[in-house]
């Protein structure tokens, strides 16, 4: 039987892994800016200018401080070109997406801050911003047809649409690692391969031709699926579950049927299901790699705050305080010896 991914990353434990979460996925964002800035001004230019409204669509937005910060910088870059080149500025329609768990209500409170700094900040100059929350899955349908000129999606596409089937023989692993069999990869990989293409199936309808759409997400730097820049910081999550078997706190039986519904694809996977797919020409990739916060603890904070509804669901939540001061030793151990990256892709796609 499949397991449907009902989650919510960034609803952490309520303590500071929330900043260290949304630390590491700001320097993504910031990264990705040059990218945006690229993307916007291609759009105008195949436009022939701004459409009289402009309508973007973030997939994965969550509910923290970085929800309304793509926005912002959207808006910037816009209002910028437009008065460069002395035109008006276009009406935005702001289409914020993540799944039905999400807290959009707290996104909803931050907006009258938002509306108020946008305000202040481009006087009469600016358009109307009209944001509005699209609740459900981004691997199912979300908008009518031709409607949507940009997409952006960061650190959310790397989480499959359900846990891939046929791990029976994964073991105590939770994700790819160095012990795993042939078809654990063949089956993570083709779960990646079908959700991606589904992916961008959708948004070819959702979006005008000429449109684009830059996702960003963890990958992995090498071909080999147990690159350490993807899998280890998982493998130390296993290593610190088992330790808990040992200790019989956890059932074998539980870990065994744990896995992780996340993809961390390598650059040519992502080209091929691109090219396969057709709907899209890449225009760009960009790859980086990131070292993990630090020190130790800031790790484990930030896997607890990506991880914790995953596993509380399935473990039951009375784990979570041992099991992440068992991750956050492991982690330092590693630490120790090792430097803790993890690897990121910026692509920037074209709807042919
Ligand atoms: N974009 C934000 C949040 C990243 S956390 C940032 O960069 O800081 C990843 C988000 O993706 C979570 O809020 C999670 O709920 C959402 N997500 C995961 N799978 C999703 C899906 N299938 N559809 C919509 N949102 C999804």
């Amino acid at each position: 039987m499949s397991i449907e991914v009902v989650f919510h990353m960034n609803r952490g434990n309520g303590d500071s892994s929330y900043a260290s979460n949304s630390h590491i996925q700001g320097i993504g964002l910031q990264r990705s800016l040059s990218v945006l800035q690229e993307a916007i001004n291609r759009i105008a230019k195949d436009l022939n200018g701004f459409p009289r409204c402009f309508k973007i669509a973030d997939l994965g937005c969550s509910s923290g401080p970085n929800t309304l910060f793509v926005v912002t910088n959207i808006l910037d870059i816009v209002h910028d070109m437009c008065s460069e080149n002395n035109s008006q500025v276009p009406q935005f329609q702001v289409f914020l997406n993540d799944l039905v768990e999400n807290d959009f209500n707290t996104v909803f409170r931050s907006l009258p801050a938002f509306y108020s700094k946008l305000k202040k900040k481009k006087g009469d100059k600016r358009g109307p911003c009209y944001v509005y929350a699209v609740p459900g899955s981004f691997y199912s349908r979300l908008f009518p047809d031709e409607n949507i000129h940009l997409f952006h999606s960061s650190y959310a596409v790397h989480w499959l649409s359900q846990v891939p089937q046929g791990l029976e023989n994964n073991k105590l692993n939770i994700y790819m690692a160095k012990t795993s069999q042939t078809n654990v990869f063949e089956a993570y990989r083709k779960q990646f391969e079908k959700d991606f293409t589904k992916l961008l199936v959708l948004r070819s309808h959702e979006m005008i031709s000429g449109g684009h759409m830059i996702l960003t997400f963890a990958g992995r730097s090498k071909p080999d699926p147990t690159s350490e820049d993807c899998c280890v910081i998982w493998e130390l999550l296993a290593k610190s579950l088992v330790d808990m078997v040992k200790e019989g706190l956890v059932e074998e039986s539980k870990v065994s049927s744990f896995n992780i519904p996340q993809y961390t694809p390598y650059e040519g996977e992502v080209r091929d299901v691109i090219q396969k797919e057709g709907s899209f020409s890449l225009h760009s990739v960009n790859g980086f790699a990131l070292s993990w916060p630090t020190p130790g603890i800031n790790t484990a904070k930030f896997i607890r705050a990506i991880s914790e509804p995953l596993i509380a669901t399935h473990f039951g939540s009375f784990i979570m305080d041992v099991l992440f001061k068992k991750y956050q030793e492991h982690v330092i151990d590693h630490l120790a010896t090792k430097k803790g990256m993890n690897y990121n892709l910026i692509i920037s796609l074209i709807k042919k």
